[in-house]
């Protein structure tokens, strides 16, 4: 059980963030949900959340863009055991009509945000005496597809930190590692069906399986719960020796 331990999830008001944060709650971790948002629903999912789970549950609202919100999440948190980095956006287009301002985003949002937030946290841990840092990386952080540069570059470059950051905190009790999700189902996702089938003149289920997942060998979307599990299982003692690495959610995606 994780009770005692604090998780924060950056990027966690839907999606994978919010599934990971669901089941390090129903694992018994006091939980701080994050967007850069700062609604009344952002803060009555926290509350839900813990009510659901009988733990602790925050929202702390930080843009994942800017360096000293990424900082300042993890200090107004004042503890942080468990540090998902999970905040990711995407633009899909080709390299020389790459949008600059949308590199300059991912880069910020999905890599860069990983680096200070783990900086911030590593010092509590260090004081607990024990730590994980898990980062959702991506299928894409393994193998690349085309249109994605910024996306493949992020990805590819959190996989290649959680190296280092486990090499630094090897002879302490603290792992990083990172999970590599192929195709997940969460609402970003599930909005592009509609879209796709009528694109190329399908049913919802062809898109799915011939576009969509057609990296994915299983022909099966992973689901939050799995991602969560993947984490939770990373947080266990039998994870205690897995430092450095990368675990893959991808239905035989980079098998191929
Ligand atoms: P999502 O859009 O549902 O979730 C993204 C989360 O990040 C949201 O909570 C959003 O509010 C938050 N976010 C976006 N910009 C932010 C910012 N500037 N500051 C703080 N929070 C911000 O998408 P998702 O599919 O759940 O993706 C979560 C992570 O998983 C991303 O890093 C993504 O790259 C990765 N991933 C997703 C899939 C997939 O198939 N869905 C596959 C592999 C990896």
């Amino acid at each position: 059980t994780l009770s005692g331990k604090t998780a924060i999830i950056t990027g966690s008001n839907s999606g994978i963030g919010l599934g990971v944060a669901r089941e390090l709650a129903k694992a018994g971790a006091d939980v701080v949900l994050n967007s850069f948002t700062d609604n009344e629903e952002d803060h009555a999912l926290a509350e839900e959340l813990g009510k659901e789970f009988g733990v602790k549950a925050r929202y702390i609202q930080a843009d994942m863009s800017k360096a000293d919100q990424c900082r300042a999440l993890i200090e107004k948190a004042g503890v942080c055991d468990i540090l998902v980095n999970n905040a990711g956006i995407q633009h899909v287009a080709p390299i020389d009509e790459f949008p600059v301002e949308k590199w300059d985003a991912i880069i910020a949002i999905n890599m860069n945000s990983a680096f200070h937030c783990t900086a911030a946290a590593l010092p509590m841990m260090r004081k607990a005496g024990w730590g994980r840092v898990i980062n959702v990386a991506s299928a894409h952080g393994l193998t690349a597809s085309p249109y994605k540069s910024a996306y493949v570059a992020a990805k590819h470059g959190v996989v290649g930190m959680t190296k280092v950051v486990a090499l630094e905190t090897a002879k302490e009790k603290i792992t990083a590692n990172a999970i590599c999700p192929g195709y997940v189902l969460t609402p970003l996702v599930e909005a592009q069906i509609p879209d796709t089938a009528k694109k190329y003149d399908m049913t919802e289920e062809e898109a799915k399986e011939k576009v969509i997942l057609e990296r994915q060998p299983s022909k099966e979307f992973a689901t939050t719960e799995q991602i969560g599990g993947t984490a939770v299982f990373l947080c266990s003692s039998a994870a205690d020796q897995i430092t450095g690495t990368t675990i893959s959610v991808d239905g035989g995606w980079t098998a191929l």
